[in-house]
């Protein structure tokens, strides 16, 4: 047995179940991500000094001022993003530690993310490698205006909020396709964003606090 992978003590798969059964006592319903968020050991995804809280529903620091969402969030994210169904192609954007990446790439079949930060970008694409998460693709760039060159995707995530909603990123939807994020700055509200062959529908879903989405690369 991998225990490295698999955990141990804190980080065993006694403490990933409880995580678990919170969620469900949270409302989320969908298996498949619930089974996700069993199987992606969260606790490599963050400093090992943090390791014995992974499966606590907290944020917890990555470095660089950013925050990895607390579990709850990452998985009421991704259920509603898959509400209507399995997902082809998905994007994150701000791949921060890789964590959601993680997570989408058992939901998904492929899954592109985007981080501006380099350490972040270099340290998420050598964990997900370890992984052999072989259907993640992260790229290191602005993620702002989406990845044009991959679009259309089913899905869209986004782990930084803006403070208005993008009409440049709903477009890289398909006909179908839903995307789920967070808007506002003082005060921030989860959107769903649905594309029809009508046009755009969008539902705000509860009140969240994310890191803000910013411009450019460091
Ligand atoms: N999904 C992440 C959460 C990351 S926190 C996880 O599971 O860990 C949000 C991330 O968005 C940060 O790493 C931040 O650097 C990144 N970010 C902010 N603005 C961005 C932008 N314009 N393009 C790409 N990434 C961005």
């Amino acid at each position: 047995m991998n225990t490295r992978v698999n955990g141990i003590g804190m980080t065993s798969s006694r403490t990933r179940a409880r995580l678990i059964e919170r969620l469900r006592e949270q409302g989320i319903k969908d298996e498949a991500v619930l089974a996700a968020m069993f199987d992606v050991p969260r606790h490599l995804f963050v400093d090992e000094a943090l390791a014995s809280r992974a499966y606590d529903d907290v944020s917890l620091p990555i470095n660089f001022n950013q925050t990895i969402s607390r579990p709850y969030i990452v998985a009421r994210m991704i259920e509603v993003l898959c509400a209507t169904g399995p997902l082809g192609r998905v994007l994150e954007i701000g791949t921060g530690c890789g964590y959601q990446a993680a997570v989408l790439s058992q939901v998904a079949k492929e899954v592109y993310t985007m981080e501006r930060i380099r350490p972040l970008y270099e340290r998420a694409r050598k964990q997900l490698g370890e992984l052999k998460m072989r259907n993640v693709s992260v790229r290191y760039a602005d993620g702002s205006a989406g990845l044009p060159e991959a679009a259309p995707f089913d899905g869209i995530v986004m782990a930084a909020a803006a403070p208005a909603l993008s009409a440049t990123l709903r477009e890289q939807l398909v006909v179908g396709g839903r995307m789920v994020l967070p808007v506002g700055s003082q005060e921030q509200w989860l959107f769903l964003v649905e594309r029809d062959v009508k046009g755009f529908r969008e539902t705000k879903l509860e009140p969240v606090k994310f890191v803000p989405l910013k411009m450019g690369k460091e």
